[in-house]
């Protein structure tokens, strides 16, 4: 096959080899096997989660109350798209792709035997094999095999690869925001206007509620947060978020707050600022243990928190969103990187200075 004879035989991959300990190596390019297909990686997003696994987070690497789930030697990334540019007829029947597609492949892969993929609900899959963490390997590589347990989504070869990397954040943002049951009448406030937070305002933005306000501490991130959708935004550095939620609610507080910032003050923030029989939904994954006064949302307030994980059957509204062209990604995708700088990616992501937004990796740039 003539696009296959253009496939070397090796290819630089970063390579997990423990907390702080990732490096650039030379690899042989994965085979894939029957019923597998072989992506030609264009972009990789650098996750607030690849960062808290590069520094030894107790939920990747274990500590006394978990056991470890990340694994050392596997390429990470899980926020990519790329080319198919191999793999069996089997393979491309079983995705309903072709050579040449560009695909985005969503970040678990579903081991579809356990009671959760049995009934569904695979995006909560027991062994939680994902790509870039667990058993499959990940995007910060030049190619990388597509698995048959892949679940796969065709992308638009339109969109710049950075941006249409952007579908694996912006579906689990949707996700969150399907959790909300956003209503017409709602005001609905969302924490952070980093990458997550930029989503759920795009996602609650197409589900048009009465008011839309955005929190962050950075005002070039509030006006991003304007341009993608926020009626009003909110400095929490310098303004009382709760005191002017409820100046603009006669006093009864925002119906929905959507939590993705990751900063463990916006927690107790989104329970004070709810009103009674609101909805909090929780995406964030936290650093530390967060303490509240747990009785606001029984005795107070009657409140239902929920909480969100990844993107199930968020991914072709997300890719949508994207192709049409309803988020200012061009802002948003605010740096992208050749592979050889992965530790510089790394970095931006975790300079909290608002130097960044969405950081990606173009692995054969
Ligand atoms: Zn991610
Ligand atoms: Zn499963």
């Amino acid at each position: 096959m003539a696009v296959a004879a253009e496939i070397p035989a090796r290819m630089q991959a970063v390579v997990v080899h423990g907390p702080e300990d990732y490096r650039l190596e030379e690899v042989d390019v994965p085979k894939p096997g029957a019923g597998e297909l072989l992506m030609q990686v264009e972009a990789v997003g650098v996750c607030a989660s690849d960062l808290k696994c590069y520094h030894g987070a107790a939920k990747f690497w274990g500590d006394e109350n978990r056991p470890a789930w990340a694994q050392t030697g596997v390429t990470p990334g899980h926020e990519f798209v790329g080319r198919i540019v191999d793999g069996d007829a089997e393979g491309l029947a079983l995705h309903g792709v072709e050579i040449g597609d560009r695909v985005a492949c969503e970040q678990i892969v579903p081991c579809e035997q356990c009671r959760y993929c049995l009934r569904g609900q695979y995006w909560m899959c027991g062994p939680h094999d994902m790509f870039g963490f667990r058993n499959f390997n990940g995007a910060m590589a030049q190619y990388m095999a597509v698995p048959t347990r892949a679940r796969v989504h065709k992308v638009s070869k339109d969109l710049e690869p950075a941006h249409a990397a952007f579908a694996e954040p912006l579906s689990c943002a949707l996700h969150a925001v399907e959790r909300a049951t956003i209503s017409f009448d709602d005001v609905v406030v969302v924490a952070g206007c980093g990458p997550i937070g930029l989503g759920l305002i795009a996602g609650a933005r197409a589900k048009n509620p009465r008011l839309l306000i955005a929190l962050d501490l950075d005002d070039d991130k509030l006006e991003l947060g304007r341009r993608t959708g926020a009626d009003l935004t909110i400095n929490i550095g310098t303004e009382d978020a709760v005191a002017k939620v409820r100046e603009l609610t006669e006093g009864y507080g925002a119906d929905v707050y959507l939590e993705g910032s990751g900063a463990v003050p916006a927690v107790a923030q989104g329970l004070n600022l709810l009103r009674k029989l609101g909805t909090f939904v929780e995406y964030s994954v936290f650093g530390s243990d967060v303490t509240v006064d747990w009785s606001i949302i029984s005795d107070d307030k009657e409140l239902d928190v929920r909480g969100a994980h990844l993107g199930p059957h968020c991914w072709p509204a997300a890719i949508k969103m994207l192709e049409d062209g309803k988020l200012p990604v061009a802002d948003i995708c605010t740096h992208q990187v050749p592979l050889a700088e992965f530790q510089k990616a790394l970095d931006l992501v975790g300079d909290t200075s608002g130097a960044s937004v969405k950081v990606s990796i173009l692995p054969n740039a």
